[in-house]
């Protein structure tokens, strides 16, 4: 691609929401950028730039402060306290930052900002700036605000109003709908955050989404019509896609756990193809004491090999005594699991998780079948489409406790491992699988979108 370059290069600055579902996917955009020529720098928080490992990559990384630089969300006193300190000190730290690198040899060109982050695209404007949102979750999830911000939607949704018919999405449920819609009665911070995602974004020159075309194709035409999209997904490190970049190995910053990957792959390469459940709720799932006790015996009596990744020792106190000891040689429990390893090793046969999106997309897009269980927020929109519309995976279902019990736990995982339904899942996933790569390769959708910004940017900035 001929482009014209300044001395110092295109620079975008990115900031993300800071959270790991909400960073890995911004810094593998930035890594795509920076291949084609620009230069990227993302911001992360004071408080998180102390407890990550930025490995060297291609990105550079600055900080930026979210008023909470001691303890980040934990300091603050509640989420309705967190994000306004986030607006407010966030704001003057990115204006002070781009005074920054005005002044420094590299002045910012564009700032992408993650659309939980609203209030960056004022600053940016401000400056003068070209201003491009960034969308972390699927389309159909951000549709689903969209509706609901312009006052499409009747809420709170209940029975009268069910199912929820929106165009380009399958009719949805109660169950299906992101919580902070249905309940958002009991979330009102989360709620009007996201919301709020499409405050004056009629005014960002470009609008990200975290999706590749034909996964969502009807939902993406459906809501460009509206505000146009461009879509970028998967955002997955080329190395695991399609095994052709070595150096792009390094897929995100382990904000929580350090430490080496190696013993959980060398575990997994001494278990046949196949055979391994892979246990994962993200990093910030909470399962009650009773939803892990049903979950610990549910893979007791499926009697397959797992992984699972218990995040600290406080989820670690709600599993039966004894457990992990219990288990020794047929169940590996860890802290923290190289995800994208892990679902790229062939022992892998199923991923029982809590279908966060990044998750969702990643196993969709290394041809791996699930098991979902939900949790909240957009979890619950992509546990619908996962099993109904890009049928891939089954979703568990809550009994009258409240609870998925270990029978329907086991049912569930033998039904992905070695049922009919099974096959028909992993084939499924693996024609995603071939589709993600197709997105990102030359001349697919992705491919060519990332390429027209930065040349559409380069040329604009020069
Ligand atoms: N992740 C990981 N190892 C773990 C747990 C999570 O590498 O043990 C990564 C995972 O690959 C994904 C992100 O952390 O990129 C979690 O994002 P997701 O949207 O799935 O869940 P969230 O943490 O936002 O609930």
């Amino acid at each position: 691609m001929e482009m014209e370059m300044k001395s110092y290069g295109t620079h975008v600055l990115a900031l993300p929401y800071p959270s790991q579902g909400h960073i890995n996917p911004m810094l593998q955009f930035c890594k795509r950028l920076v291949s084609k020529g620009l230069k990227a720098t993302l911001l992360i928080t004071n408080f998180i730039s102390t407890s990550m490992n930025p490995k060297s990559t291609s990105v550079r990384f600055d900080t930026v402060s979210d008023g909470n630089d001691e303890g980040g969300f934990m300091q603050a006193a509640n989420v309705e306290a967190y994000l306004e300190t986030l607006q407010s000190a966030g704001s003057k730290s990115l204006y002070e930052l781009l005074n920054k690198y005005k002044k420094s040899g590299i002045p910012i060109d564009c700032v992408i900002y993650d659309a939980f982050c609203p209030w960056a695209l004022d600053v940016t404007k401000e400056a003068g700036l070209v201003g491009a949102a960034f969308f972390t979750q699927p389309c159909a999830v951000n549709y689903i605000y969209y509706y609901a911000y312009h006052g499409l939607l009747i809420l709170p949704v209940d029975s009268g109003s069910l199912p929820v018919s929106i165009p380009g999405l399958p009719l949805l449920e109660l169950q299906d709908m992101p919580s902070f819609i249905y309940v958002h009665g009991s979330y009102p911070a989360y709620f009007k955050l996201v919301l709020n995602q499409f405050l004056k974004v009629e005014k960002a020159d470009y609008i990200f989404v975290n999706t590749f075309y034909k996964l969502e194709a009807e939902v993406v035409d459906t809501m460009s019509k509206l505000i146009p999209l461009i879509t970028i997904g998967p955002t997955i490190p080329s190395f695991f896609l399609d095994n052709e970049d070595e150096n792009d190995k390094e897929y995100g910053l382990n904000l929580f756990h350090l430490g080496s990957s190696n013993p959980i792959i060398t575990w997994l390469n001494t278990k046949p193809k196949g055979s391994v459940v892979y246990v994962g709720f993200g990093s910030m799932a909470n399962l009650s004491e009773d939803q892990m006790e049903e979950l610990a015996w549910g893979l007791k009596e499926s009697n397959y090999n797992f992984l699972w990744v218990v995040r600290d020792s406080e989820e670690a106190a709600k599993l039966p005594k004894n457990f992990a000891q219990t288990m020794a040689g047929k169940g590996l429990l860890v802290t923290w699991s190289p995800q994208l390893e892990v679902l790229s090793n062939e022992a892998v046969g199923c991923f029982f998780s809590h279908s966060g999106w990044n998750s969702t997309i990643e196993a969709l897009s290394l041809g791996v079948p699930m098991v979902v269980m939900p949790q909240w927020t957009d979890q619950t929109t992509n546990a619908k489409l996962v099993q109904d519309v890009w049928k891939v995976g089954i979703r568990v279902r809550v009994n009258e406790k409240g609870v998925v019990g270990r029978e329907e736990i086991e049912y569930c995982i033998t039904e992905v491992m070695e049922g009919n339904r099974g096959k028909e899942m992993k084939d499924n996933a693996m024609k995603w699988k071939g589709l993600a790569k197709e997105a990102v390769s030359e001349g697919g959708t992705t491919y060519k979108n990332i390429d027209q910004f930065v040349s559409k940017l380069s040329t604009s900035s020069s």
